[in-house]
Parts: structure tokens; C-alpha cells; sequence
């Protein structure tokens, strides 16, 4: 694959958008600025005492974007690649995707430069925990609620949870949702994000006429966003599943396959690849298939300017967080491909981990179908909103979220006023 010309810095890309929605907005240069900004930065370095008895020190961040609207809230990420702009171009994202779906909290996300594949989990725990520690002079339930992200999960989540209730001397489950079911989590956080990318993908289906039973699905990325959507979309819309991939690549069957089975080989082998029935497909062939729904599930910046004009999908719902440039959307837009953007696709994680946090402050716990009924109220209002802004302002469905998302942002401002 040839090298696409435009930036894949994700705070670059990020910011872009921003000026985008925000010239069609006409918002003030200072607003604009304020928008474009993270508000707070935290940089830790801290030694970790590895299984050989050796110190390593480890690099983590946690950017809080905005909380005008609410408490910061946003992920943690494990990841090679983790930068302070990746980090802050996720906060950013943050900020509008809980915007964008109405619910009371500003942006923030944390990430920490390591490499999770090649630690015990005594390492892993003992890396949390200090993170978490050197983190906490910013973090909690009432200012800043961390949640899990690539390579994070419910364990990593509780690691959290007990270093900060330790500290406290008493439990404080509402400081990070995600959380395993028995310290405080909700049914149905676990499949959230995937469940609203398939009410956001349905909801875009009957836009375009098309029925979602036995449309074909390609997901780049099996892994907890990308394998519930491809489950959910097998099981409950009765679509076929043609490819999947994971990080070490990925399988294709016209047939299709049953994500659960693909699952079962995954926890076998450690991949997706080898599954029997099947034909390799790359990470790059993956995106441009013959199929009606892409959803690409894994990182940033794989939909670019380079391979946008041979995507050949009808709907794509972006489970992952920017996988696609502001040039790509262009050429998405004029081809007619509807495109669910992240801030809306992806926003039923943050959902229901909203309702992990309220059912935590109450201390009153919801049924797995209220969690779902309340999700899908959520999802479907924020898709008609931005569907609405989309048909009145003639822009394509991302800067029609990003609209949304702004406005709400900005009145929030015009209320709170600038300090002092
Ligand atoms: P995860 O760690 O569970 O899964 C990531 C998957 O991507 C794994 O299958 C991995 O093998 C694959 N992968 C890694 N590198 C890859 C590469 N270079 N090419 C192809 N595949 C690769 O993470 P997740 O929680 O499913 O998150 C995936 C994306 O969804 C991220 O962009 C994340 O920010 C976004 N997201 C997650 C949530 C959530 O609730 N977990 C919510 C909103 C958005």
C-alpha cells in the first residue's frame, strides 16, 4: 500500500475536524480556540519492578479535554504506539462523543507506552497500580472516570478501583466503570460499545433501504468492540459475517462465518487466522471488500486519502476511534457512502458506562434489558439528531456530529461564562 499524502497525526486530524464543524457553525476565533485545546496534561514516569528483578520505568499520560459539560471522562490505553497526541486527540474525540450523545460529561483518556503482550500479569498489575496511584491526584468519581480501552479490560479496571479505594480507606467503585460485575459493574457494559455501533448502523440501514438480514459484514479488528458487533450482527440482525481480522491478520468466507466459533478458536490459537473454512485476508484487504458494512474495529488512521476511493462498502460504522482521515471523508462523502462516525458509532460504551457510574452513585442496579432499552433510547436520539443536522445543513454525517456535539459544548460555555 502506497503512503497516503495527508497527516495520520490523530490531534492534527482531530483539531481539523473541530475547524470544520466549527466554520460551518460560525463560531468565534476565541471559542474555536478554546475548543482546540486540551484544558489539563498530566505526564508520569514511574518504576515498575519486573518479574527478573529489574526497575523499569514506564511513561503514562492522562489528558483532560474539557469538562464543561460534566465530569472528565475517557478510556485507558495499553499500547506500543501510545503518544501524548494520540492521547490527546482521544480526549478530544471524548468531549464530543459524550456531547454528541447527551449525556452529562466532558473528555479525558489516559494511555501508558508499554507493550501488555510481553507482560506477566504481575507486571501488568503492578504498572496499574502504580499508574494508577500517580494518576490519582486528578481522578474520581466526581472528577474524572476512567474506563477501559485497547488492551485494557474489566481486570485492569479493578486494579484501579482497589488502588484508589486503598488509598481512600473505603470503597469507591464510581471511580472507573468497565468494572467486573461483582465491585460495581452493569450488565451489558461488556458488549455496550458494540451494541449502539449496530443500533447506529441499523438506524443507517433504514435510511438507505437497506435490510440488514443477510447483508454482508467485514470487521477489521476481533477484539472486544469488533467481535460482540460482529456477534450482535450475526446473532440479532441475522447478517453474514464474510471477514474478520485481528492484529496478526485476518479470514474471509463468501458464506460466511459464526462469530462465536471464530471466538472459540481465537481463545484456542491466540488468533483468528487458521480459522478452518476460510481464505487469509490482510488488514489492508480487509477495508476494501465487496461487502454492504465495513466496521473498522481496531485503531486510527486506516482509512486514508490512498485506499478511500476503492472501498467498496455501503455503511461504515467505525467501532475504533479516528480510523478515518478528514480527506477520506471527503471521498466517502461524494461517493455516497454513508459513514457513522466514532463520536456517534462508537458512543454506547461511554453509555452504559454513564449508567455504570449512576447506578454506582445510587447504589441501585438496573436489569440487563433496561441497561438495553435505555441504550437504544440513547443511541436512536443521538442518531436522529445528527441525522437532522446532516439533512439541514447538507454536510456528511460526521461534521453533522460534530456540530451537534459543539453546539452543546459551547452552550455550556455561554452559561458558564470564561473564568474569572
Ligand atoms: P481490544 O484491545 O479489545 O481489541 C483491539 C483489536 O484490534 C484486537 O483484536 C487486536 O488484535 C486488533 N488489532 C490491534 N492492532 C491491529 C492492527 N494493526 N490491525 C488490525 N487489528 C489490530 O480493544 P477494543 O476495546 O475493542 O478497542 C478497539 C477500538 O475501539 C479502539 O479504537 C478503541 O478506542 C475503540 N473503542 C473502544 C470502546 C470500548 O468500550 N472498549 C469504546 C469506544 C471505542
Amino acid at each position: 500500500m502506497s503512503k497516503p499524502k495527508e497527516t495520520l497525526n490523530p490531534f492534527e486530524i482531530a483539531r481539523t475536524q473541530i475547524d470544520r464543524a466549527g466554520k460551518k457553525l460560525n463560531l468565534d476565533a476565541g471559542m474555536l480556540e478554546i475548543l482546540k485545546n486540551p484544558r489539563r496534561e498530566l505526564t508520569v514516569h514511574f518504576p515498575v519492578k519486573m518479574d527478573d528483578g529489574t526497575v523499569k520505568v514506564f511513561t503514562g499520560y492522562r489528558v483532560q479535554y474539557n469538562d464543561a459539560v460534566g465530569p472528565f471522562k475517557g478510556g485507558i490505553r495499553y499500547h506500543w504506539n501510545v503518544s501524548l497526541d494520540e492521547v490527546r486527540a482521544l480526549s478530544c474525540w471524548m468531549t464530543w462523543k459524550c456531547a454528541v450523545m447527551g449525556i452529562p460529561y466532558g473528555g479525558a483518556k489516559g494511555g501508558v507506552i508499554c507493550n501488555p503482550k510481553e507482560m506477566s500479569k504481575d507486571e501488568l498489575e503492578h504498572m496499574t497500580r502504580r499508574y494508577a496511584s500517580e494518576i490519582s491526584i486528578i481522578i474520581g468519581p466526581e472528577k474524572d472516570i476512567p474506563a477501559p480501552d485497547v488492551y485494557t479490560d474489566g481486570q485492569t479496571m479493578a486494579w484501579i478501583m482497589d488502588t484508589i479505594s486503598m488509598a481512600k480507606g473505603f470503597a469507591v467503585p464510581g471511580v472507573v466503570t468497565g468494572k467486573p460485575l461483582a465491585i460495581g459493574g452493569s450488565l451489558g457494559r461488556d458488549e455496550a460499545t458494540s451494541r449502539g455501533l449496530m443500533y447506529a448502523v441499523r438506524e443507517a440501514a433504514k435510511k438507505m433501504k437497506l435490510t440488514l438480514k443477510g447483508a454482508t459484514v467485514a470487521v477489521q479488528g476481533f477484539g472486544n468492540v469488533g467481535m460482540h458487533f460482529a456477534r450482535l450482527m450475526h446473532d440479532e440482525q441475522g447478517s453474514k459475517i464474510v471477514a474478520v481480522t485481528d492484529s496478526k491478520g485476518g479470514i474471509f468466507s463468501e458464506k460466511g462465518v459464526d462469530p462465536k466459533e471464530v471466538l472459540a478458536f481465537k481463545e484456542k490459537t491466540g488468533s483468528v487466522v487458521g480459522f478452518p473454512g476460510t481464505k487469509p485476508v490482510s488488514n489492508e484487504e480487509v477495508l476494501e471488500l465487496e461487502v454492504d458494512i465495513l466496521a473498522p474495529c481496531a485503531l486510527e488512521g486506516v482509512l486514508t486519502s490512498e485506499n478511500a476511493p476503492r472501498v467498496k462498502a455501503k455503511i461504515i460504522g467505525e467501532g475504533a476511534n479516528g480510523p478515518t482521515t478528514p480527506e477520506a471523508d471527503d471521498i466517502f462523502h461524494k461517493r455516497g457512502i454513508v459513514l457513522m462516525p466514532d463520536i456517534l458509532a462508537n458512543g454506547g460504551g461511554v453509555t452504559v458506562s454513564y449508567f455504570e457510574w449512576v447506578q454506582n452513585l445510587s447504589e441501585f442496579f438496573w436489569t440487563k434489558s433496561e441497561v438495553d432499552q435505555k441504550l437504544e433510547g440513547v443511541m436512536v436520539g443521538a442518531f436522529n439528531r445528527v441525522w437532522d443536522m446532516r439533512e439541514a445543513k447538507k454536510v456528511d454525517t460526521r461534521q453533522a456530529a460534530y456540530m451537534v456535539a459543539i453546539n452543546r459544548v459551547v452552550e455550556a460555555y455561554k452559561w458558564r461564562g470564561i473564568f474569572p
